[in-house]
């Protein structure tokens, strides 16, 4: 499961935000505590299942 690092300013707080299985990380994260818009942190996952983040930039197999 990919877990996403997410920041609100208003809390001036970084959290984690996780997706379920196979769904791409959602357009919009909301903060868990003030419930305002929160923002990504990146674009992609910070981590991922190992078997499901095999190939990358970098890969001996993908150049
Ligand atoms: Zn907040």
């Amino acid at each position: 499961m990919p877990i996403y690092q997410i920041y609100c300013e208003l809390c001036d707080r970084t959290f984690q935000g996780t997706t379920l299985q196979g769904l791409k990380a959602p357009e919009r994260w909301v903060c868990s505590q003030c419930g305002c818009d929160a923002k990504l942190m990146d674009d992609k996952p910070a981590a991922a299942h190992p078997l499901e983040n095999i190939h990358h930039k970098g890969c001996p197999c993908c150049g």
